[in-house]
């Protein structure tokens, strides 16, 4: 088993203490690993080893957990729209099938080239696609993962509801031609095929490499019947994978549950068997107290997204609301225009310091590391393996240049790690015991060559490209009318800005 000494590291630990905050004190120390693992945490230590390298004036700190994402959607239309509500947005959204599997390849390798140069280790990969993630999508896109060698959650999508039946009021609107042709898209979802699906990519590929494991993705609670629900809960605690399901989003969606279920959508995902231990909640901007309970109630997990809800005009997340429950917290990118995720920890860390006057309240910069290592780690159910620098624990770490311009001077590194750093102090990336990134270089995979393949291939799209953007186009007005519907529907809960509030309120 090959091992590497890592000598007179400056280590911050990130291991959970009985408070449930991290330990973050500075230690300088020596790192021992074996194999995929870290074996020791001490200062000198002796032992025969490989390789051994120098890390004095160097920050070892484990990799981030980038807790939701969707990676090829990401990677094809970064930056092509201005903010714009979800709702809209995801009109524009290209059809998975318009894709071969080596353009979904191409697109979750930069995706993680990105992802693994500014100090993410593990992505959990949301695979979008209408009625449901193809398995060849699912197969290249876990075979980019293993080609880099970064730790990948990958979902198998689903949507067996057409689009005018997840969103309210958008059915009296549309010609009966558009609902017939928005039903083709999910008309040929059998239940029983897609979990034998499941079951299958699950036998192929969960622990494939060490790296990869799967989990099932009810795309939202109004986009699958209560039947999938129940089949996705049952799958769940029969394979113990995670649920990852979008929930509360926007306003809108608030307003969906109310006007489909007369219920909130978490109370009806917990009556449909979806809301576990094992669930992670995307966004969770819209939850009521009633919800916040139940969601602490169940022991599930909220990705927080800062930076896609802010681009998506979603609304702020009530945070420490979700604290003072003890919700576990992670962060995610949701593939918004980079997967970086120091954007959406710097986001999250400023965010939420301006929500009101009380600055006792606000998160600390412990906290957001909290959600980026150990809140993601329980999200995709790898907490005892990722997520802390001690023994027994993958060996997943990054390494960080503290005589950087984002680390001099140098007063409290957690600070520095949320508010100054962005990636570019970066040395050294491990995953699963095996160097990944030396000196902004990936070792694994050509990225001039997967860029130069991309280059080539990203015509092909662009061609298809006005063609979805016509069907776009079409439903837009009914979607306009409908979220002006939807942002009038009074709600309990309000979670724009008080400057937006005031706003919807004159409007
Ligand atoms: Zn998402």
């Amino acid at each position: 088993m090959p091992s590497i000494l890592i000598r007179n590291a400056t280590v911050l630990p990130f291991t959970l203490q009985s408070s449930g905050s991290l330990d973050l004190t500075p230690q300088k120390t020596d790192v021992w690993i074996e194999g995929d693992r870290i074996t020791q945490v001490a200062p000198s230590i002796e032992a025969q080893t490989d390789q051994v390298i120098d890390a004095t004036d160097q920050l070892l700190i484990p990799g981030f957990v980038d807790a939701h994402t969707h990676t090829v959607v990401g990677v094809l239309e970064k930056c092509a729209y201005e903010a714009l509500p979800l709702e809209l947005w995801m009109l524009y959204l290209p059809p998975d099938q318009t894709l071969d599997p080596r353009m979904h390849y191409l697109c979750s390798a930069i995706a993680a080239l990105e992802a693994v140069k500014n100090g993410t280790t593990t992505l959990q990969d949301d695979l979008y696609a209408l009625p449901y993630t193809p398995p060849e999508v699912f197969e290249a896109t876990a075979q980019a993962y293993t080609d880099l060698g970064i730790r990948a959650s990958l979902s198998l999508h689903a949507i067996n509801k057409p689009l005018h039946q997840t969103i309210p009021y958008l059915d009296q609107w549309l010609p009966v031609e558009m609902k017939e042709k928005l039903t083709a898209y999910v008309n040929d979802f059998s239940i029983g095929h897609w979990s034998k699906l499941f079951q299958d990519l699950y036998q192929n590929w969960h622990g494939k490499a060490g790296l990869i494991t799967t989990m099932l993705a009810p795309s939202a609670t109004q986009r699958v019947t209560p039947e999938l629900m129940e089949k996705i809960g049952e799958l769940s605690t029969q394979y113990d994978v995670p649920i990852h399901v979008h929930l509360l989003e926007t306003r809108t969606q608030a307003v969906t549950g109310l006007e489909f279920y007369g219920e909130s959508v978490i109370q009806f995902a917990k009556r449909h068997g979806m809301l576990t231990h094992r669930t992670t909640i995307a966004h969770g901007i819209w939850l009521t107290p009633e919800d916040i309970a139940l969601v602490a109630e169940a022991g599930a997990s909220i990705v927080h997204n800062p930076v896609s809800n802010y681009r998506l005009c979603s609304g702020i997340a009530s945070i420490r609301a979700l604290m003072d429950a003890g919700i576990n917290i992670a962060i995610g990118t949701d593939g918004m225009d980079s997967f970086n995720l120091f954007h959406g920890i710097r986001t999250a860390g400023l965010t939420h310091s301006v929500i009101d006057s009380d600055y006792g309240r606000y998160p600390r910069s412990a906290d957001v590391l909290k959600w980026a290592t150990q809140g993601g780690a329980k999200s995709t159910m790898l907490q005892s393996d990722i997520g802390a620098i001690a023994p027994g624990m993958k060996a997943d770490f990054v390494l960080y240049d503290l005589n950087s311009l984002s680390f001099t001077p140098c007063h409290e590194l957690p600070i520095h790690l949320v508010y100054a750093e962005d990636g570019r102090s970066i040395r050294k990336v491990f995953v699963n015991g095996q160097l990944i990134v030396a000196d902004g270089k990936v070792l694994t995979l050509d990225e001039a060559d997967i860029l130069a393949e991309f280059r080539e291939r990203l015509p092909h799209y662009l061609k298809l490209r006005p063609g979805f953007h016509q069907q776009a186009e079409t439903l837009r007005p009914s979607m306009e009318k409908m979220y002006q519907k939807a942002m009038a529907h009074p709600l309990p809960i309000e979670n724009f800005s008080a400057a937006g509030l005031a706003a919807l309120k004159s409007n």
